[in-house]
């Protein structure tokens, strides 16, 4: 774009950082951390599913729980927000909807991050061949998910409408938003590992926040019977 004087004016980079956090750890802010550097976001905002369409409902504690862990854990970094989008929205939260809420309301250049493990099965996601044409993708590598293979593979279903980038390494859609496979420091962590230890009554300390620890805590969550 370019500006009255005839300046190159750079349009705001907005990180769309959906998940279920339940709860947030250290994998997914250390990610959403590296992705925000190299792709040079001047944002990246956590929302977290209300209902998330892939998960079973019982493993998955009240919205607002994992909302205020989220914003606990992201307090001190001021280039990360966290919104309530899906949350307030009813019913199973679709990213498709998401993205289609953020074109709506702001001009951002919008990157949609991810992990490994969420793209291999992008093909079950509501509308999935559209939401390629609706903003960037930005696929994380994650511990188990990166067979040799698959780091520049896409789904079937995909290969038609993406042609790959020599220049800049990345995929490019028929619309012309792209599609990056990161490679970020490798977290074996996940919320499932977390909520288990914590069952166990096992230290978490270090794999998430502190004060995140301290909420779960006083919260008594994730323990059996709750
Ligand atoms: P669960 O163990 O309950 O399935 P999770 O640890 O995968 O949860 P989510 O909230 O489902 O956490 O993840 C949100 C997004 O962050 C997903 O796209 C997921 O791939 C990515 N992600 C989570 N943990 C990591 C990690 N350690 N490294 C890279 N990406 C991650």
């Amino acid at each position: 774009m370019k500006g009255n004087k005839g300046k190159e004016v750079k349009g705001r980079r907005l990180g769309l950082f959906g998940g279920t956090f339940n709860p947030i750890h250290i994998g997914h802010l250390r990610g959403a951390e590296e992705i925000r550097e190299s792709f040079q976001l001047d944002e990246v905002i956590f929302i977290p599913a209300a209902i998330p369409p892939h998960k079973g409902i019982g493993e998955v504690i009240d919205a607002r729980h994992r909302m205020e862990m989220v914003r606990l854990a992201i307090q001190n970094n001021p280039f990360f927000s966290a919104s309530e989008v899906e949350i307030l929205r009813p019913g199973k939260s679709y990213s498709i909807d998401t993205i289609k809420y953020y074109r709506e309301t702001n001009s951002d250049d919008i990157y949609f991050i991810l992990g490994r493990d969420g793209f291999i099965e992008i093909d079950t996601w509501k509308d999935f061949k559209t939401l390629f044409s609706l903003c960037n993708f930005i696929v994380m590598t994650r511990p188990g998910f990166e067979k040799a293979n698959l780091f520049s593979k896409l789904p079937e279903a995909l290969t038609s409408d993406f042609h790959y980038n020599q220049e800049i390494g990345a995929w490019t859609h028929f619309s012309g938003f792209y599609l990056y496979f990161k490679e970020i420091t490798f977290l074996d962590i996940s919320s499932t590992k977390v909520r288990e230890l914590i069952e166990k009554g096992e230290s978490v300390r270090y794999l998430i926040p502190s004060q995140v620890e301290e909420y779960i805590r006083q919260n008594n969550l994730y323990k059996r019977g709750n």
